[in-house]
Order: C-alpha cells, then sequence, then structure tokens
C-alpha cells in the first residue's frame, strides 16, 4: 500500500514562515498562489514582463513580480510555467536569482527525470502535484474540500524537505484529501505513459477508429458520433465511480457480454507490446527527447499533428451535433471550438 499523508501530518507553520514564489500564472498557478495566499503563506507570482497574467493576478489581490525578483526574495520557488519552457527560465531567470538554500518546487517531474533542469546539490528538490486540473484544485479550496496531491522529494539538501513539502501540500487544500508519496521517476514515467498508452493517445486513437469503421462501412455520420464518442462520457462516469465492474453492471447484458468477447479482439496482446515500447521510449527518454527538440524548432512537428486532427471527420460532425444540446453554454470559457 502506498504511503498516505493527511492535514495532521503536516505543520502548515512550515510554510507560513517562509516566501514562496509561483512562476507562472496558468491553471496551477493560480490555484496555487490563491490556495496559499488564503492559507497564510506570503507568496509572489513571477511573471514575465508585459505577461497577460499581470492584470489577472493583481486583480485577485497578488503581489506580482518579475520571475528574477520573485525568485531573489524566496525560499521555496514553485516552477508552473509549461513543461517545455521551464528549462529556459530556469537557466536564464531562476537559477541566477536563487538564494543558495532556496527550494525548488515542482507539479510535474519532466524536467528533473530527464536532466533539462539539474539545480545545484544545496537545494531541496521536491513536488507537489495536484492530480486535477487547476480550476478544479481552486475551486475544491474554496469549499472547504481538496484535490488529492503525490508528493516526492528528489533532493534533500535541507534535512527538512519533506517537511516544507507537506506543508505547502497542506496550504493548498490538497491533504485534506490525502497526499500519495511517489518519487520524480515513478510521477514522470507513469505519467506520461498513461497519458499517451491509454488516457489522451489510446482514447483518441480506439474513437477516431471506430468512427471511421462505422463510417466507411455506409454508416450516417451522426449516429457514429453518438456510439462511440458521445457515449464515452457516460462509461467512463461509470468506471470512475465504481470501476470497470460497475460499468459491466449497469450496462445490458448484452453490451457486457460483448465487452468480454470483442475487446480482446481489439485490444489483441500485439496492443499492449506496442503499450511496452511506448513506455520504453518514455523510460529511455527518446519521447523527451522528440517533444523537446520539436518545441525547440518552433513546434513544426506538434503544429501538423494539431492540424490534423482537428481536421479529422469526427470533428466536423461533433461540431454540428454538439449545437443541438443544451449543454454546450457550460463549455470551458477559454477554450474555442475549431480554434487550431
Ligand atoms: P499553463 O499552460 O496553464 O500555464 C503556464 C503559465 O506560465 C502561464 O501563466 C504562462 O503565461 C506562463 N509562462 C509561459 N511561458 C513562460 C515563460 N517563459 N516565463 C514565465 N512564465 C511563462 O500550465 P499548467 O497546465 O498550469 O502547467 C504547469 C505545470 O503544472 C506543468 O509542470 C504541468 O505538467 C503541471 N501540472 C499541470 C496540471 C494541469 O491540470 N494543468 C496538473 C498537474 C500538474
Ligand atoms: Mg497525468
Ligand atoms: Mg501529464
Ligand atoms: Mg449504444
Ligand atoms: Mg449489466
Amino acid at each position: 500500500m502506498a504511503e498516505l499523508f493527511y492535514d495532521d501530518d503536516a505543520d502548515l507553520s512550515v510554510i507560513q514562515s517562509k516566501k514562496v514564489a509561483i512562476i507562472g500564472y496558468g491553471s496551477q498557478g493560480h490555484a496555487h498562489a490563491l490556495n496559499l495566499r488564503d492559507s497564510g503563506v506570503d507568496v509572489v507570482v513571477g511573471l514575465r514582463e508585459g505577461s497577460s497574467s499581470r492584470a489577472k493576478a493583481e486583480e485577485q489581490g497578488l503581489k506580482v513580480a518579475t520571475v528574477a525578483d520573485a525568485v531573489k526574495a524566496a525560499d521555496v520557488v514553485m516552477i508552473l510555467t509549461p513543461d517545455q519552457a521551464q528549462r529556459k527560465v530556469y537557466a536564464e531567470e531562476i537559477e541566477p536569482n536563487l538564494k543558495d538554500d532556496a527550494a525548488i518546487f515542482f507539479a510535474h517531474g519532466f524536467n528533473i527525470r530527464f536532466g533539462y533542469i539539474k539545480p545545484s546539490a544545496g537545494h531541496d528538490i521536491a513536488m507537489v502535484a495536484p492530480k486535477g486540473p487547476g480550476h478544479t484544485v481552486r475551486r475544491e479550496y474554496e469549499a472547504g474540500r481538496g484535490v488529492p496531491v503525490i508528493v516526492a522529494v528528489e533532493q534533500d539538501a535541507s534535512g527538512h524537505a519533506w517537511d516544507v513539502a507537506l506543508s505547502y501540500a497542506k496550504a493548498i487544500g490538497g491533504l485534506r484529501a490525502a497526499g500519495i508519496r511517489t518519487t520524480f521517476t515513478e510521477e514522470t514515467e507513469t505519467d506520461l505513459f498513461g497519458e499517451q498508452a491509454v488516457l489522451c493517445g489510446g482514447v483518441s486513437a480506439l474513437i477516431q477508429n471506430g468512427f471511421e469503421v462505422l463510417t466507411e462501412a455506409g454508416y450516417q455520420p451522426e449516429i457514429a458520433y453518438f456510439e462511440v464518442l458521445h457515449e464515452m462520457k457516460l462509461i467512463v462516469d461509470l468506471i470512475w465511480e465504481g470501476g470497470i465492474s460497475k460499468q459491466r453492471w449497469s450496462v445490458s447484458d448484452t453490451a457486457e457480454y460483448g465487452d468480454y468477447v470483442s475487446g480482446p479482439r481489439v485490444i489483441t496482446p500485439e496492443v499492449k507490446e506496442n503499450m511496452k515500447k511506448v513506455l520504453a521510449d518514455v523510460q529511455s527518454g527518446a519521447f523527451a527527447e522528440r517533444f523537446i527538440k520539436d518545441q525547440d524548432a518552433g513546434a513544426p512537428e506538434f503544429k501538423e499533428l494539431r492540424a490534423k486532427g482537428e481536421g479529422h471527420p469526427i470533428e466536423t460532425t461533433g461540431r454540428e451535433l454538439r449545437k443541438l444540446f443544451a449543454w454546450t453554454d457550460s463549455r470551458d470559457a477559454d477554450y474555442v471550438e475549431g480554434q487550431v
């Protein structure tokens, strides 16, 4: 059983006695900064000159500074810029301004695991990673609850890195739910594998292939859309609530029997072998290298693949069909349909 931490396992005064710099004010950044502030922590948000987030952070009553100034004063620096931007921000604006004994925090282990950021031996390196989007982290905190976090210490220079990490986790509300102990290596490798093989890559490819098989066989795209995409949410909600067993309990016996006999014909042992190859590329750093090389070159491959995905016929069908639903009003305001 994994090691779990709750509010009683952490001392809030540890992080309350430190100055914390939150670098970046996106999904995670805004949630960490506001939750820490509301937990009585001295927090400053470090942003690039001319950042469009400055006004937003100031409006919410937060102190804002340049990355350099925020880092200079900080005992704890939480890096919450996009993963592909962290190496450059760290080298140019964070590292030259770090206090000798400042702790460096992350919400994902990518840059430490693959060696893009290599802090010197005097710094604590820790991770507090909420298992949910930043907007949920903030909303749950305000509701008096929290989103579970995973916590890791990669380098314990001070001998107190765990105390600080758990105190930080408590201050953002994570330990109201639970903290789970992990390592940078485990978090990074399982996160990348999960999103590539199952959650994002696997599910997207499964839906697109199902849609292609039905429409190529002459069925109407609107009907195919409902069967392979729209209903995915209903099934996933059941799995999320009570595991695969609850999903099988809830669907018809016909659907359950079809699950047993046809699931393994689609996801064959060969697919599992392919998943192992994906994991091997994550573990060797080959995926990270390909991603970062492309990003450094202006992301030509990334942009091409994004445009190709957006051009899949299921997206056109879906855009039209979703207009028929009242709940289109509740879609994420930051997300624009059809924007590549
Ligand atoms: P994001 O894209 O929502 O926000 C990034 C922020 O950084 C923005 O405010 C942006 O303006 C700023 N920024 C971008 N480039 C910058 C630069 N060069 N210098 C300074 N600021 C810059 O990012 P996010 O999704 O919150 O991810 C941040 C970290 O949290 C990542 O390590 C990610 O893996 C991790 N994480 C994200 C989630 C999530 O749900 N989004 C969940 C867990 C962990
Ligand atoms: Mg993940
Ligand atoms: Mg991820
Ligand atoms: Mg059906
Ligand atoms: Mg049933």
